[in-house]
């Protein structure tokens, strides 16, 4: 496979940019499975995923509601 490397440039800016961005519902739910694991068990690693999903639940009543659901069905069960 040919790798053109100022695609490949391109496509790692852009990676990259999107780490400063908030991140949208979607992107949060791929990763609310680890972050409600490391809730529940009380120790929130300081990784970049980690704070973008802090702050979007701070932002987003949806995805904190259903953060916190999960969170309580887990912990009753
Ligand atoms: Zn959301």
């Amino acid at each position: 496979v040919n790798v053109n490397p100022s695609l490949l440039k391109t496509t790692l800016r852009a990676l990259v940019a999107t780490q400063d961005h908030e991140w949208t519902c979607d992107e949060v739910a791929s990763y609310l499975d680890r972050y409600i694991e490391q809730r529940i068990e009380g120790t929130i690693e300081a990784t970049p995923e980690n704070k973008l999903i802090d702050e979007h639940l701070g932002l987003c009543p949806e995805c904190r509601e259903e953060c916190e659901a999960v969170i309580r069905a887990l912990r009753n069960g």
